[in-house]
């Protein structure tokens, strides 16, 4: 049996070793035998700032041992978490498709594959070594691929991100998704850090890894082949593309939230969409450092060997005509940068990324306001028109993908906007401007309320010298594709919308435990096509 011992806390610099010896040593002292003991958690525990301490869980399998006896020794009975999986009986005329190549539309896969159903992948990107020399052009060049680029591509959206894999939802799939990230090559300790994170350059290898096993399995997966139009069949559901139309028995759709062709040409089809809340802002800029020290205190320079480098959650809420709204920074990046996320020509999008070392020389975050479906027209499009709007504007600052960037005592106080101590990181390059003259008045009011909220929090978040440059326009879905308890579309019974562009997911490895349980709806309907 597995018995779990939590909250073992220990000086950061004290060996692990002495976190297992301690479990083993609290089933033995109730008469527990340890047939062996392995760490299963590591967390950072800084609120004491001169007493940091790194806890941890121990697993240890034991012989048979009483409840009495666990209870007392201190541990829990630890379940292995499991996904459950039945095969349907409805016969199969053809393949199941799947479109998009993002963690969902990947996990999705992943599981009808290996579970012998055959699958085509469409996905309108490259292959992630082809994409990646599209950005590096793109960030030479200046000219944007609309195809290929940091949204699009394999991989999807959190290929070239800081592949931060925390996730706020409690389920099975979730423990599966790091399973297998760390079988193709993601770093071992994403299975036991609280703050599971890949960096940009393992996750590269990973998608290479991923795409070539997923082929040899037989998998059709193509590349450059854009989904324009999705239709019902009485047996089925119909994908168009440049090259033909196909029938499947059934269809994943993976897009993410920066397919707008696909949430226009659904809505055209008569497929349910409805508006959702979302959130824009900027990303925050601080020397990595000076977070650091504020996060861990003075005893950080003692530790720093032994610590990741810090991260931040901040929220602030607040209620105005009766309606209650946040800010709140999002998708903090340690020692990373601040890239160019836009996949439309003419707008300026920014997102932040990392390698896997995390040691580049700022930390920065977004810092995002919620947009409430009251605050735009009833058009269920409209928060796409929002965020183009905002993007647009942001372009027309210089003409360029340069992004609009501003230090945070000129945007607070007025001071002038003079980089100083923090360089921005943002690629191809920044352009010093006024945020007001980008954002909409509502965000940089509470962006305001928030760095004022924030530095109570953390001591100099809201220095003069910090930087912010914008927009971060795509946070989540502004839209969702509704979705019944089977996981398919009511308008289109063949039709499995999921991840993050459906509306139902938030963030790498929540995306793929959607993509994940979409698949295993399917499975449950159809038959495989050998078991
Ligand atoms: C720069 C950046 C950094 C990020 N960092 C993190 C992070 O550290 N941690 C985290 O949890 N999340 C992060 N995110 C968010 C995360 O990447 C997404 O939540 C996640 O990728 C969503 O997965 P998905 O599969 O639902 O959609 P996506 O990843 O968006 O994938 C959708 C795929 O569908 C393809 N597609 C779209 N339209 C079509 C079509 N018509 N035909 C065929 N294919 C199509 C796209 O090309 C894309 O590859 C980041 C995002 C960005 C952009």
């Amino acid at each position: 049996m597995k018995l779990i011992y939590r909250q073992i806390a220990l000086a950061p610099d004290v060996p692990r070793q002495y976190a297992v010896d301690a479990a083993v040593k609290k089933a033995a002292s109730r008469g527990i035998r340890a047939c062996s003991a392995s760490i299963c958690r590591i967390s950072v525990d800084s609120r004491k700032k001169n007493d940091i301490k790194t806890v941890y869980s121990v697993l240890v399998e034991a012989e048979k041992a009483d409840i009495n006896s666990i209870k007392r020794s201190g541990a829990d009975i630890y379940a292995e978490p499991e996904l459950k999986i039945t095969y349907g009986d409805n016969e199969r005329n053809g393949k199941i498709a799947v479109i998009g190549f993002g963690p969902a539309g990947i996990f999705a896969s992943l599981m009808l594959v290996e579970h012998g159903y055959g699958t085509v992948i469409f996905e309108r990107g490259r292959s992630v070594s082809e994409r990646a020399a599209d950005i590096k052009k793109f960030l030479q060049s200046c000219v944007l691929d609309a195809e290929s680029n940091i949204q699009f591509g394999a991989g999807g959206a959190g290929t070239f991100s800081d592949g931060k894999l925390i996730t706020r939802i409690n389920d099975n799939a979730c423990n599966y998704v790091l399973q297998r990230l760390a079988g193709f090559g993601a770093p071992e300790d994403i299975l036991y850090s609280a703050r599971p994170h890949i960096g940009t350059d393992i996750l590269q290898t990973v998608i290479a890894d991923i795409t070539k096993y997923l082929t040899d399995k037989g998998a059709d997966i193509r590349f450059n082949t854009k989904v324009t139009s999705i239709t019902e069949s009485s047996n089925g559901v119909i994908i168009k593309t440049d090259a033909g139309e196909e029938l499947f028995d059934a269809a994943v759709l993976a897009t993410g939230h920066s397919a707008r062709d696909v949430y226009k040409m659904l809505y055209n089809n008569g497929i349910e969409l409805q508006k959702k809340p979302f959130s824009v802002g900027c990303r925050i800029e601080h020397l990595r450092e000076d977070i650091d020290v504020s996060m861990y205190g003075p005893d950080y320079y003692k530790y720093a060997e032994y610590l990741p480098h810090a991260e931040y959650n901040l929220s602030h809420r607040t209620e105005e005509n009766g309606q209650s709204r946040g800010v709140y920074s999002f998708c903090m990046c340690p020692g990373g940068k601040v890239i160019c996320s836009s996949s439309e020509t003419g707008g300026v999008v920014t997102n932040g990324m990392s390698y896997h070392s995390r040691d580049g020389q700022n930390s920065n975050s977004a810092l995002a306001v919620s947009v409430l479906p009251d605050d735009l027209p009833s058009d269920v499009l409209s928060g796409i028109e929002f965020q183009r709007q905002i993007e647009q504007k942001a372009y027309s600052v210089s003409n360029s993908y340069n992004a609009p960037c501003q230090t945070v005592g000129s945007f607070l106080k007025g001071k002038k906007n003079e980089i100083t101590t923090v360089i921005p990181s943002y690629e191809p390059g920044i352009i010093k401007a006024d945020l007001h003259t980008v954002l909409p008045d509502f965000v940089c009011g509470y962006l305001k309320a928030g760095l004022y909220e924030f530095e109570k929090k953390i001591k100099g978040f809201s220095a003069d010298h910090a930087v912010l440059t914008a927009p971060e326009t795509r946070t989540s879905a502004p839209v969702r594709i509704l979705r019944n308890a089977e996981r398919y579309c009511v308008k289109l019974k063949h039709l499995y919308p999921c991840g993050e562009g459906a509306g139902y997911a938030g963030g790498i490895t929540s995306a793929a435990a959607d993509g994940i349980n979409t698949a295993v709806k399917i499975m449950s309907v159809f038959k495989p096509d050998k078991i």
